[in-house]
């Protein structure tokens, strides 16, 4: 069995994935999880921490304060590009 120990601190320049904002996409609280708990997420996820940086947020559905007794939640890592403006086709609204 394979441990990813030296994953954190084996790339020099690499973001570090826990300087990711979270945030609750219920209730739009940041949320603060412990340590480790992002780099565990991104493994889980198979998405490569190298590929992301400080445009990136983590936005959780749900979170301890709004789902009080939930343990769990589902995550999903988001890109905020907004140097590519126009990348969607908008919809024609022709009269
Ligand atoms: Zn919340």
């Amino acid at each position: 069995m394979k441990l990813c120990d030296a994953y954190t601190g084996f790339m020099t320049r690499t973001f570090d994935p826990e300087m990711l904002y979270v945030e609750c996409s219920q209730c739009g609280l940041p949320v603060i999880w412990k340590n480790g708990m992002t780099t565990k997420l991104l493994k889980m996820a198979e998405i490569d921490p190298a590929s992301l940086d400080e445009r990136c947020v983590i936005m959780s559905e749900g979170c301890p304060s709004c789902r009080p007794g939930e343990t769990a939640f589902t995550t999903q890592v988001i890109r905020l590009n907004r140097e590519k403006d126009g990348a969607k086709p908008m919809p024609a609204t022709a009269n």
